[in-house]
């Protein structure tokens, strides 16, 4: 079997360490074993990338931003083959891998402009002779533990502008899909990076922890489940780094009765179940208010057209579960949803697609007369699954959105641009799509979640990235070989 090597110093290593089997979503069949590194494994990577640094600081700005634009044409050469990869180890269509892929390219791409990101601040004469400046300098080792829903996007996030910005980094990808990031780092190679430059240790919660202790390592991106990422952002802060951790989320859309019917509706039935539901900013739950909840038998209606299937069937809407566990758990939730009196109007639990018996699969899943105590709306489900409340007017709908303890991604369709403008300021939610029903930012923005959906004060990627990733120096100089300052007469003559 493919035994997947870890990636040290520049090159692809065995590890001596035990590990798991990765399967095919939609077959099961094994796709390779992933090792989970050993405690002298990921100090060697950990040193190796300490190592590096010392000279990668020192390599001129538009030389690390040579870098960059080289590593990102190379990416953009081999999307299609980074997209088989990932079709295969998670499962998602065509179309969305290749979409993923390309969210990624983007950040590398925003990385290649690192001079003009990592200026500092001058002013001249604070004193008499005297000009104060800022430098903007690399923190050192980064570290990064990504998710398995997004395993080429999110590590892009992350170690292409940590590098621009003249630092190194060792990524601990999910466990569940490890194949992707060591393609990463082969074409990073290929562009030309030093050794050392970023190290892919895998595993899982044991080596994440000897990351967040490891004395050398300065700053952790952290990109996962919520109670992962409050336990993360705990652990590294008392160790003493700077973290940003990204949790998970419930993202409304609110549909009032003014707003497009059929682009409101196409819309919410692609962002619930587009990728399987396996998406940070996937609509989990949808406000109708007013008259819009006479627009359920329509959401149904749509939601039931929609099916799911294995990766190059061009009529599937999306791709199955990550792995059996996943999909037992989104049933769990289903039943619980029943079990708490919600109404299930579709249920997708038996779904089944043929010539793939064994596949990971949930049918679209539709849920009215959900109430915010009910499990199915406070937790995270993950999967394709909606639920639907109803609410008289804007007003309740912002009320029941706020009172919710997530706060990544939220949208409202409507045609009044006053409604608009209100929900987008009262709103207490970081990312807001008014007609976009999954508003994630490029990436000269930052994607930047609020409340429970992120712990921690700079967010991924944009100018807060770059921030996180750099230390501000204030240098306040004085020359005495400078000419002699002739001081103005100051007094003042009064009448
Ligand atoms: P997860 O939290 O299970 O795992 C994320 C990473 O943490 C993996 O690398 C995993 O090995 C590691 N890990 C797991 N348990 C750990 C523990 N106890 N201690 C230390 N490390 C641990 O998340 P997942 O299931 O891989 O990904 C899906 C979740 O990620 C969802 O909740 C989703 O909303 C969230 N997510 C959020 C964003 C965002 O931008 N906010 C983006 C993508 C995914």
């Amino acid at each position: 079997m493919n035994r997947l090597k870890l990636f040290v110093n520049g090159r692809f290593v065995d590890s001596s360490a035990g590990g798991i089997e990765v399967t095919d979503p939609a077959t099961q069949e094994v796709l390779c074993e992933v090792p989970f590194a050993t405690a002298d494994e990921v100090d060697r990577a950990v040193q190796g990338a300490g190592a590096t640094f010392r000279t990668w600081r020192e390599v001129p700005t538009p030389e690390r931003a040579r870098l960059l634009f080289a590593y990102q044409d190379i990416l953009k050469k081999n999307q299609d083959d980074i997209a088989r990869l990932l079709c295969r180890d998670t499962g998602k269509t065509w179309e969305d891998a290749r979409g993923e892929v390309w969210r990624g390219i983007e950040v590398a791409e925003h990385a290649c402009g690192i001079a003009s990101l990592m200026m500092g601040e001058t002013v001249e004469n604070v004193a008499r002779g005297i000009d104060t400046y800022s430098l903007v300098q690399p923190v050192g080792v980064c570290a990064g533990i990504t998710p398995f829903n997004f395993p080429a996007m999110v590590p892009l996030w992350m170690f292409p502008l940590a590098v621009a910005c003249g630092n190194t980094f060792v990524l601990k990808p999910s466990e569940q899909d490890p194949t992707v990031p060591n393609r990463l780092m082969e074409l990073l190679a290929e562009a030309g990076a030093p050794e050392g430059l970023v190290q892919v240790i895998h595993g899982g919660k044991e080596q994440v922890e000897a990351l967040l202790t490891h004395p050398d390592v300065r700053a952790v991106s952290f990109v996962g489940s919520a109670p992962v990422a409050r336990s993360i952002y705990a652990t590294a802060a008392a160790n003493g780094k700077r973290v940003q951790a990204l949790a998970g989320a419930k993202n409304h859309l609110v549909i009032l009765p003014d707003a497009d019917r059929e682009q409101a509706i196409a819309s919410l039935v692609g962002a619930t179940c587009g990728a399987a539901g396996q998406r940070c900013m996937a609509i989990s739950a949808a406000v109708l208010v007013g008259e819009a909840r006479g627009w359920l038998g329509d959401l149904k209606a749509a939601m039931a057209a929609v099916r799911p299937g294995p990766w190059d069937d061009k009529g599937a809407s999306y791709g199955p579960q990550i792995t059996r566990a996943a999909r037992e758990r989104i049933l769990g939730c289903i039943e619980r949803g029943k079990a708490e009196g919600a109404q299930c109007l579709l249920d997708g639990s038996g779904c089944q697609v043929e010539g793939y018996p064994d596949g990971n699969w949930v049918g679209p899943t539709l849920f009215a007369g959900v109430t915010p105590e009910m499990s199915i709306y406070r937790d995270e489900i993950f999967g394709p699954v909606l639920v639907t409340s109803e609410v008289d007017t804007l007003e309740n709908a912002i009320e029941l959105i706020n009172a919710n303890p997530f706060g990544n991604g939220v949208s409202l369709f409507t045609s009044s641009g006053g409604a608009a403008r209100r929900f987008q300021r009262e709103i207490r939610v970081g990312q807001v799509g008014i007609n976009i029903p999954i508003p994630v930012p490029l990436p000269f923005f930052s994607f930047t979640g609020w409340k429970d959906s992120f712990f921690g004060d700079q967010h991924v990627y944009g100018k807060e990235a770059v921030r996180f990733y750099t230390e501000t120096k204030t240098v306040t100089a004085r020359w005495f070989d400078a000419a002699p300052v002739e001081r103005p007469n100051m007094t003042i003559r009064l009448g």
